[in-house]
């Protein structure tokens, strides 16, 4: 299952509430850049008075004017561009944060059971890749396309303003402008996705065939490895081929029709003023402005086509809206803290059932360690029992309430997984201790770190609990961090804790220690320990074992052992070893 990618519709509306939201900015920009090129308009204007000027016989006088006026004119003109310039950046810059600190919201937000589902590939894809993609478009091109598309206006309305019947020399290329880049645009898009697509799977091909050289050179599998080259290196070559005729057309039809107009000026401005219906300044006027409009729809065509790929961008980060939640909160409280599963099934490709209807009654305060083959369904147990997954059949209650109706943050104070995966968050201690509980206060984290011993280290740390962790700051060791994930959960304090293999990765000495440390924290409360080792399960009040997605024995360590079943049988082989 993929992540859902926004359709066009949705992709419109989008765009057009981060724009509205953004009008003042943009707004700003616009009506700077407007004065800019208006300023920009009056060279060509002046000249053009300059022409007729000296036709007509003028003074050194007048032209000193007419220079000064130029010069002014050049000055504010770099001034305008100046600050127009800035405030288009800026306003880039704040349409991204917007669109990134939005995107980052609904991504937190997400059920953990539908990332998990759809791989958390896809997701990081988005976030990195896709966010890089919109990134150069939202803050260079939404700017620039604003920009040109007034100068472009602009320019067009001051040539018609100056002598229209002239300027209507300016439409010759149009047709031709119109049509090439349409037929480009309609295939840019798609040719230049096909062709990053022929270069990452090349990519892949290739750093597969270094990395797996000495299986391939074992198994034979040579002659197959370069087939497979050759093909990724044919559609690639396809793919660059394809894009190259693109611009093959693209290039000479744009540079002839901006070539067109300045001949058609020039020429029709001609015989105008051959019959005396304009003059030689006019006309020099409006072949300036079609030199100057050259280079704003050149940018114009090359952001359209940028555009596109950043929209394809866009629509796969907005189309992680459309995930809704996985569960609706209802406000009924659990009665008390005893955690029941009843007729649990869950299943994570539909009509695969890896659970088969478990019933599970927990004692409050009892220890119970899950064993089984790998494979037979512990996780997949654990992970309901603490509320991850919303089951596809059956119920986990606390207290009588179903998991799924309580709010997460209630829910994390009843029922909390404990799994091997610790992070320390980029932020100081104490911030990495409060997102457990945000309304802590010093003596608290201080309690919650001595309870699993790590207060000793913490307050060694440059800063204590206000030392900087993470990427960047002070470096912990996994034992180090986590502590502070235990120390998370004291503060969480859930009255039952599922624990998966939480110690297992971590080398032995290290171990010892954290276990002194969680049994801390397991003291006083309900524990479900998936356990791969035998010991826990015999320390353990109870021990059930799961098998191919079923309890297929429950009951007392020595009960088991007597009874003569599949447990007694795993405790005896783990005893012969
Ligand atoms: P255990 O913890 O006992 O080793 P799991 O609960 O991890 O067993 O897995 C039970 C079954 O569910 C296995 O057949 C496994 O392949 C399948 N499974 C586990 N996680 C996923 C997943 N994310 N997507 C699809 N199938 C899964």
């Amino acid at each position: 299952m993929k992540l859902p990618i926004a359709d066009r519709a949705t992709l419109r509306d989008h765009t057009r509430e981060l724009l509205r939201r953004h009008r003042r900015g943009l707004g700003g920009v616009l009506a700077l850049h407007t004065l800019a090129a208006a300023t920009g308009l009056a060279g060509p204007w002046l000249l053009g008075r300059m022409v007729d000027a000296v036709a007509h016989g003028t003074t050194t006088g007048y032209i000193d004017q007419v220079v000064a006026f130029l010069v002014v004119a050049v000055l504010a003109q770099t001034v305008l561009i100046r600050y127009a310039q800035r405030a288009a950046m800026i306003l880039g810059e704040t349409v991204f944060a917007d669109l990134r600190e939005q995107f980052i919201g609904t991504v937190t937000r997400l059920p953990l059971s539908t990332v998990e589902r759809a791989g958390t590939g896809d997701l990081v894809g988005r976030t990195t890749n896709d966010i890089d993609r919109v990134q150069h478009s939202v803050r260079f091109g939404i700017p620039r396309i604003l920009v040109t598309t007034a100068t472009i206006t602009l320019t067009l309305v001051a040539a018609f303003a100056v002598d229209a019947v002239v300027a209507l020399g300016l439409l010759v290329g149009l047709p031709l402008l119109l049509g090439t880049t349409r037929w480009y645009l309609k295939r840019a898009a798609a040719g230049y996705l096909r062709e990053s697509a022929a270069y990452a799977t090349l990519n892949g091909t290739l750093t597969e065939s270094v990395e797996g050289a000495r299986t391939i050179d074992a198994l034979g599998l040579g002659p197959r490895r370069r087939a497979r080259i050759d093909a990724d290196l044919r559609e690639a070559f396809a793919a660059e081929t394809y894009t190259l005729r693109l611009r093959t057309v693209l290039f000479p039809g744009v540079d002839l029709s901006f070539v067109l107009p300045i001949i058609a000026v020039v020429a029709w401005g001609a015989y105008l003023i051959s019959t005396g219906a304009t003059t030689v300044g006019a006309v020099t006027t409006i072949a300036l402005y079609a030199v100057q409009v050259m280079h704003p729809i050149g940018e114009l065509i090359f952001w359209l086509d940028e555009i596109q790929v950043g929209a394809t961008s866009l629509a796969r980060i907005i189309g992680v809206n459309a995930i809704g939640p996985d569960r609706v909160a209802t406000d009924a409280a659990p009665a008390d803290e005893r955690v029941v599963a009843r007729d649990l099934r869950y299943a994570y490709r539909e009509g695969q059932d890896v659970l088969h209807g478990i019933g599970l009654d927990l004692e409050v305060g009892e220890r119970l360690a899950v064993v089984g083959p790998s494979g037979a369904g512990k996780s997949t147990l654990g992970r309901m029992l603490a509320g991850i997954h919303p089951p596809t059949g059956g119920q986990v209650s606390v207290g009588g309430v179903p998991l799924v109706d309580l709010p997460l943050e209630d829910l994390r104070g009843h029922v909390a997984l404990v799994t091997q995966e610790h992070h320390v968050f980029v932020g100081t201690v104490e911030q990495n201790l409060r997102l457990a509980k945000p309304s802590a206060d010093d003596a608290e984290l201080r309690r919650a770190l001595e309870a699993v011993d790590a207060w000793e280290w913490v307050d060694a740390l440059p800063d204590g609990l206000a030392t900087e962790v993470g990427s960047g700051g002070a470096s912990l060791t996994p034992a180090q961090a986590q502590q502070v994930a235990l120390a998370r959960l004291v503060l969480l304090d859930p009255h039952t804790l599922v624990l998966d293999e939480a110690t297992s990765l971590l080398d032995p000495r290290a171990a010892r220690h954290l276990e002194r440390s969680l049994s801390a924290v397991l003291h006083g409360r309900t524990v479900v320990a998936i356990a791969h080792r035998l010991h826990t399960a015999h320390d353990a009040d109870r021990v059930a074992v799961v098998d191919d997605g079923r309890i297929t024995e429950i009951g007392r360590h020595d009960d088991l052992v007597a009874a003569g079943g599949e447990y007694a049988a795993l405790w005896h082989s783990w005893q012969r070893d």
